[in-house]
């Protein structure tokens, strides 16, 4: 039967993903199961979506009590949920505004729309360039996949979208030097997720925004994967005590309802007027009235302080597992989105995980990615410990 299901989805679905040869069928919390019974240990959330684990309670009951309500009116008119979640969000960072869409990359469409846009109001329409960085992750649609600094991702698409220039990851000077009078923004994740969970050296993140500063570009910082939690804070950049001119949300916000954001100050956000840019399902009244109820259970049970707590002891059991087998190479990330690196393949020892009931994934080919709820329990942690422990130990690959 599931090998027969597994070919029908093989032969309707598009050939864009390669899955794993399970059915998840429901879930609860940090667990899932699939249709022949068997249980997983969640470690990827739907790849740093579900913060709040799988059919969370409160989160079901705000969406079918809305569900009862409105689904949809389109944005010609206000709706309470709407402004609601507006509100919550320009109350809790640095922003003065907020544009709602469906995922990250539309957000990132937004954001870069609107950085051209805001030059473009001021008469300097050759500022019209973005500086992305290397192994950068921001999306798939042709924007957002000429932003991403992975040639991966871009390979087939040619041509791809004029206007977007690379400077390496972490090199302060090396993004001075790639800003120019052409440049409008420079994008970058805090911490890149899809480039192997690679974080900044102490102080870079801070230079790049009196680069910013210096040269009055503007700065957009995607959290589409940092944010909502994710590193211990509601968003990464507060580690580095600075704030974008523009940020974008999508991942987590709705716990694994579609809905992205795009934030940004009353001074630049204002280069967007009725008609520069609209998106039909953006804010919809049933997926923001779910997406406040995600914020307010974080903020009402300290999800944040918990993630902190748990991810250190994470970081530090994994840095033991590191003494233990040469094979890891470097352990690192923030709060609970953390990466491994390995001097071997990451896919063995994901399918071996998935084989023990531990669901991990592998962002780059030498890289592990544990992105779990936030609200995973140590005693969890030390089980898919364990299992690290005696696959590495298994293996002999060291
Ligand atoms: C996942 C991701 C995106 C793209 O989000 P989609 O919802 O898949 O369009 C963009 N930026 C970052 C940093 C991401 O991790």
């Amino acid at each position: 039967m599931k090998d027969e299901f597994i070919k029908q989805a093989e032969s309707v679905i598009a050939t864009t993903y390669k899955r794993f040869p399970v059915i998840i069928e429901g879930g609860r919390g940090c667990t899932l199961w699939d249709t022949e019974g068997n249980e997983y240990t969640d470690f990827v959330a739907g790849i740093a979506v579900c913060n709040l684990g799988h059919a969370a309670p409160e989160i079901s009951r705000a969406l079918t009590r809305q569900a009862d309500k409105l689904f949809h009116v389109s944005n010609l008119y206000y709706t309470v949920p709407q402004v609601d979640l507006a509100t919550w969000l320009v109350e809790h960072s640095f922003a003065d505004r907020v544009f709602f869409c469906n995922s990250g990359a539309e957000a990132n469409e937004a954001a870069i729309k609107l950085a051209r846009k805001y030059f473009n109001d001021r008469g300097q329409t050759q500022r019209h360039r973005i500086l992305a960085l290397e192994l950068s992750f921001h999306g798939r649609t042709f924007a957002t996949l000429s932003a991403t600094g992975q040639e991966k991702i871009r390979k087939g698409f040619d041509p791809i979208l004029n206007g977007f220039d690379f400077a390496p990851f972490d090199d302060a000077d090396a993004l001075r030097n790639s800003i120019n009078d052409t440049t409008c923004a420079v994008i970058i994740e805090p911490i890149q997720g899809e480039g192997g969970i690679r974080c900044p050296s102490p102080g870079y993140i801070e230079a790049v925004r009196k680069i910013c500063d210096e040269t009055h570009t503007l700065l957009i910082f995607d959290e589409v994967q940092t944010g909502i939690g994710r590193t211990g804070r509601l968003f990464a950049h507060e580690h580095f005590g600075v704030k974008p001119d523009i940020m974008t949300l999508a991942k987590a916000l709705g716990n694994g309802l579609p809905i992205g954001a795009m934030l940004a100050k009353e001074e630049v956000a204002s280069a967007f007027q009725p008609g520069s840019h609209a998106s039909t399902f953006g804010g919809t009244p049933l997926i923001t009235a779910a997406a406040l109820e995600v914020l307010r259970v974080m903020e009402r049970e300290n999800v944040m302080g918990h993630c902190r707590e748990v991810g250190a002891y994470f970081k530090d059991r994994l840095l033991d597992l590191q003494k233990r087998h040469p094979v890891i190479t470097e352990v690192r990330g923030l709060g609970l989105m953390i990466g491994m690196s390995l001097s071997v393949e990451g896919t063995p020892i994901v399918n071996a995980c998935l084989e023990k009931g531990f669901l991990i994934n592998s962002p780059q080919e030498k890289v592990l990615r544990f992105v779990p709820p936030l609200i995973i329990t140590k005693h969890k942690i030390d089980a898919l410990i364990e299992c690290l422990d005696e696959i590495f130990a298994k293996k002999q690959i060291n």
